[in-house]
């Protein structure tokens, strides 16, 4: 009988030394929330490259030396976690591994009779390192989520697209921690992430839906965001109107967003906000460039002393195309130089 129970926990523990030993944590809550997967790939002296792999995802290689392949045929998000399940199998010590789709589809921390326990580990470890509890803490704490507002798929989704992981695998790992129970994460788990993107465009209908919609709140603050060339992005802010104040777009670097819809909500009178509107900006990225898109809060008559500023980076680039991970391609130019 395979101790499945004791697996996950091994892996959940060894996702959290490599955290330490890298010293992971300060530079992540000191930063964008992010877990750099590549770059702890790469301090382990690990070569990583993107390639096309017909029928599998991700390859794990020990032999004459360790290596990982990662597809380029996927979104940003399960590149990252395809590589975070082949750093599992390098960390954990475990045998070389071919992974195709069912192997990363599997729900992390769930384990049936008949699974192999290498790849019960190496989801669970890759969960474990791109989504750990203090990480999880890190996001609710900025954005004012109790444990309750991530039964809202809408806020679980966003936190999957800050911390770069895929929806469903952000459900699992949420349930781990007792955010929710079973019934919850498969209720969330069973919804079209259609149906959760249409919710937070309020309206407007892209050509299509493979992009992510971000959410954007003045919890957001220079945010960091990575994303892809098929975007939308939502900015949501809460407008001083009654004052004369409004929300203009100070500039979008590169002109990699179009603006695609603008409205206004009265907001109930809260003694707080009383008298403002929230202001709904929805741009779409046209392109794959990375920039700053700025906005300030100002009188139109005043433009001098705007009352509040906004500023979002973001990062359209997508997902890692054809070759070595770049910073180790240009480390042997340097070397060899
Ligand atoms: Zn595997």
């Amino acid at each position: 009988m395979v101790d499945y129970a004791a697996a996950i926990r091994r892996a959940t523990l060894e996702a959290g030394r490599l955290h330490r030993d890298l010293a992971i944590q300060a530079r992540v809550v000191r930063g964008h929330g992010r877990i750099d997967v590549y770059e702890a790939i790469t301090k382990l002296n690990v070569p990583l490259l993107f390639t096309k792999l017909d029928g599998l995802l991700g390859v794990y290689l020990r032999e004459p030396s360790p290596g990982i392949l990662v597809t380029t045929q996927r979104r940003q998000n399960l590149q990252r976690y395809t590589a975070a399940h082949e750093l599992g199998h390098h960390y954990l010590g475990h045998r070389p591994s071919l992974d195709d789709e069912d192997a990363l589809r599997r729900a992390p921390f769930q384990a049936k009779a008949g699974d192999d326990p290498q790849e019960v580990e190496a989801e669970s470890f890759a969960a474990a390192f791109l989504l750990p509890r203090w990480l999880l803490d890190w996001h609710c704490e900025r954005q004012e989520w109790t444990d309750q507002d991530l039964h809202d798929p809408i806020n679980l989704y966003q936190l999957a697209l800050r911390v770069g992981m895929s929806f469903k695998a952000t459900i699992w790992t949420a349930l781990r921690y007792g955010v929710f129970n079973l019934a919850v994460a498969r209720e969330m788990a069973a919804l079209p992430l259609k149906a959760v993107k249409q919710k937070i465009l309020h309206g407007y209908e892209p050509d299509d839906y493979r992009g992510d919609v971000w959410l954007v709140t003045d919890s957001d603050k220079n945010l960091r965001l990575e994303g892809g060339p098929g975007d939308l992005v939502v900015v949501r802010l809460p407008e001083h109107s009654s004052s004369g104040y409004l929300w203009r777009i100070e500039s979008i670097d590169g002109e990699a967003l179009d603006i695609v819809a603008d409205s206004r909500e009265r907001l109930v009178e809260t003694g707080l906000i009383g008298g403002s509107t929230l202001r709904r900006i929805t741009a779409a990225a046209r392109n794959s460039c990375d920039g700053e898109f700025r906005l300030a809060e100002e009188r139109p008559w005043m433009r001098a002393k705007p009352l509040n500023t906004f500023a979002v980076h973001y990062n359209l680039a997508g997902a890692s195309r054809q070759g070595w991970y770049e910073p180790q391609r240009l480390a042997h130019l340097q070397a060899a130089a």
